[in-house]
């Protein structure tokens, strides 16, 4: 990175921080935490498990009507192309009922690390893409300001794919219909560090009650991906005294990915 690009992302880095309300210097502590794990930035060829997805396998469903027709292009591109192809106009859930668009996910289909949250809010629905209103905006300082990435470097997407009325929590039918679409996803992407966004996201992923409260922060697998808890966008609107601990989260990420900080300058 040019030096005068470098000396942008730092200054942008910094004044996110401080707009946040947030210790510059965690990034020192918390590189030098993850520095014996870090890695150089890049996308490594061997150490990404791809799960080959085939109908009866561990990793397809066995409903019959959400079983993936896979396998899928080796290509990540290409695999995403043919799973928004198996997805089709979905009518698998009753969410198709109110849904303006479904929001399959965005970004770059080689991230690294890709952030998963529970559904589409309304501006979501609007516009087809997730992360797009009041909490997607602070997703993207998160991403921009904090880990000096693009959106378009990383990618987005949600456990299900269509709105639930009145932002609900997806209930566990619409989300055993639409899951199989996101571990298809993951499984082409391949990243190596997944960001759960929030509760809902977390327990769908999981398949397990586990409280945020406790989990976030700890490090789990998930499909190959070394996934990171942290609470969802939304939630620090509400409670912005969360926010030190979501960048927290967000150090961890970075340090996992070997991505530079501002404790480098
Ligand atoms: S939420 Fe998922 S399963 Fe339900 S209709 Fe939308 S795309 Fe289909």
């Amino acid at each position: 990175m040019a030096d005068d690009a470098f000396a942008e992302q730092v200054r942008l880095r910094a004044a996110f921080l401080k707009e946040q309300g947030l210790d510059y210097g965690l990034a020192r502590k918390v590189r030098a935490a993850g520095a014996g794990e870090a890695q150089k930035p890049g996308r490594p060829k061997a150490s990404i498990r791809r799960p080959t997805i085939v109908p009866g396998s561990p990793h397809a469903h066995p409903e019959g009507a959400t079983a993936p027709p896979g396998p899928w292009p080796e290509e990540p591109g290409q695999a995403l192309d043919a799973i928004r192809s198996w997805i089709g106009d979905c009518r698998r859930c009753k969410l198709c009922e109110k849904r303006t668009h479904i929001v399959f996910g965005v970004g770059d289909p080689r991230a690294r690390v890709m952030f998963i949250g529970e559904g589409p809010g309304a501006d979501e629905d609007a516009q087809g893409e997730p992360f797009v209103g009041r909490a997607g905006k602070l997703l993207t300082d998160i991403i921009t300001k904090g880990m000096g990435l693009s959106r378009s470097q990383v990618y987005i997407a949600n456990v299900v794919k269509c709105r639930p009325p009145d932002n609900r929590d997806p209930e566990p039918d619409e989300v055993q219909a639409c899951l199989p679409f996101l571990e298809a996803q993951i499984d082409a992407i391949r990243p190596e560090v997944i960001v759960g966004l929030g509760r809902v996201a977390i327990q769908a992923l999981l398949k397990s009650p586990v409280q945020i409260t406790k989990f976030r922060g700890t490090w789990t697998d998930y499909r190959g991906a070394a996934m990171m808890p942290t609470y969802h966008p939304s939630y620090l609107l509400r409670n912005p005294g969360a926010k030190g601990q979501v960048w927290k989260d967000i150090q961890e990420v970075m340090a996992k990915l070997g991505l530079s900080g501002p404790a480098r300058k």
